[in-house]
């Protein structure tokens, strides 16, 4: 922040995005140090090309995109960095539909930007501000998506950690209007991320996973710092993964809806998979990135989708990733099942993952994967994002270059730990031997 973002570019993004998007415009921002200072600039770009602003202030991501769409705007800007440090910030484009933009329309704003900005208002057409609070519109959404007596009946306690992050101003509230007792840490907004840091990970649950057992909770919930996702403890301080808790909602969406289609991108586990099958579903495997499963579940009406970090998207509400949606989607699951959290999570296929990063120039990637590409051999090779190699005993290895660090990652998972381990080794030497030849 104020190294390579700067409020003069937020002003001149703001100015093209919003001179591309329309006229009825969307602003927000999470709790980062910086989002004040970028939502004036923002505000000042905005209102130069004479747009209206609905200025909804300090909000989770998925708020502001239900609410572009619930108001029939144009368009939104959130100012978030999502779950990465606190020195990061950045600028999320959403389109009239509430899902962030596709690439190409990113592609023009910038284009824009880079010649220069927009045409300006003359002075009797520039915009105007209006202050919106959408929050209660938003819950009253989640809460119709669930069985609100049902949750209530079952008094489920719910220990909450938003990470000082914006779920601070759904979650807790949304957890209490469906009766249930609420406990929480790192409850206040704070943009420098004093309690954990800004994204959830196993090794940076303790402080909920100790709240969980003192206050005796049916379930803890981890969310990311602009509240997009979420990470599900059960009642015995145990973690669970995104695809995990991911595949207990599939689960129960397929057994309601039998025959429809559940989009996952290629890293996620095959417990996904299992279950969608299992009850008669099809999956629809996407690229890694959440605008490609919501824009995948817009193209292809798909209604639920759901990544391996904790982001799920279901479409009745809005095709994003939503954490609050997916807290009350467990506690629907939970209170209708009447089975602790441990035991639902008990009843999933169990896989053993491992992850590795290798370190790949960001220019030799292409000719590195291509290189691996002709050296690698499975029963089922598939290249939606990278490669994935399925084995016969249901073991698979993702080999996949990051979009943005200079990174190949390798995701494995196995029925056997060893398996898993041995697949990973394996793949990292073949990558290094690739590298070698192509460097
Ligand atoms: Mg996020």
């Amino acid at each position: 922040m104020n190294r390579e973002l700067t409020a003069e570019m937020i002003l001149r993004l703001a100015s093209s995005a919003g001179s591309l998007l329309g006229r009825r415009i969307a602003l927000g921002m999470d709790g980062r140090t910086s989002g004040p200072m970028l939502r004036e600039a923002a505000i000042g770009g905005l209102l130069s090309v004479g747009c209206t602003i609905y200025d909804m202030g300090i909000l989770p991501t998925p708020v502001l995109q239900f609410s572009v769409k619930g108001l029939g705007l144009d368009g939104g800007l959130m100012l978030t960095a999502s779950h990465n440090p606190p020195e990061f910030n950045g600028l999320k484009v959403v389109a009239s539909d509430g899902v962030e933009v596709p690439r190409g329309v990113e592609e023009e704003i910038e284009s824009l930007y880079y010649r220069g900005g927009p045409p300006l208002s003359p002075w009797d057409e520039v915009g105007v501000v209006r202050g919106v609070n959408p929050i209660e519109a938003y819950e009253a959404a989640v809460l119709s998506h669930v069985d609100r007596e049902g949750i209530r009946r079952a008094g489920l306690r719910v220990a909450l950690d938003p990470g000082n992050g914006v779920s601070v101003l759904t979650a807790p509230s949304v957890a209490g209007r469906l009766g249930c007792p609420v406990y929480s840490i790192n409850a206040e907004i704070d943009g420098r991320f004093p309690g954990r840091g800004s994204e959830p990970r196993p090794d940076n649950l303790n402080g909920l996973r100790a709240l969980v057992e003192a206050t005796g909770a049916d379930l803890g919930v981890a969310f990311d710092g602009d509240g997009d996702r979420a990470i599900f403890v059960d009642e015995r301080g145990e973690v669970h993964w995104g695809d995990r808790s991911f595949a207990l909602v599939a689960r129960d969406f397929i057994q309601r809806n039998p025959g429809e289609a559940v989009a996952t991108p290629v890293s996620s586990s095959r417990v996904v998979e299992d279950v969608v099958r299992g009850g008669g579903g099809r999956i629809i495997w996407t690229r890694v990135g959440s605008v490609v499963v919501s824009r995948t579940m817009v193209e292809l009406g798909v209604k639920l989708g759901g990544e391996e970090n904790g982001g799920i998207f279901y479409a009745p509400h809005l095709p994003v990733r939503d954490g609050t949606m997916a807290m009350a989607l467990i506690l629907d699951i939970m209170a209708r099942e009447g089975k602790p959290l441990s035991k639902l999570f008990g009843e999933l296929p169990r896989y053993h993952q491992m992850k590795e990063r290798i370190p790949c120039p960001s220019h030799l990637k292409e000719v590195v994967m291509e290189r691996i590409r002709g050296m690698v051999d499975a029963p089922r090779i598939e290249s939606i994002d990278g490669l994935k190699l399925w084995y016969d005993d249901g073991s698979w290895i993702l080999i996949r270059p990051s979009g943005t660090e200079p990174i190949i990652r390798l995701y494995a998972e196995a029925g056997e730990p060893g398996r898993v381990s041995a697949l990973i080794e394996r793949h990292k030497r073949l990558v290094a031997e690739a590298m070698e030849t192509s460097g």
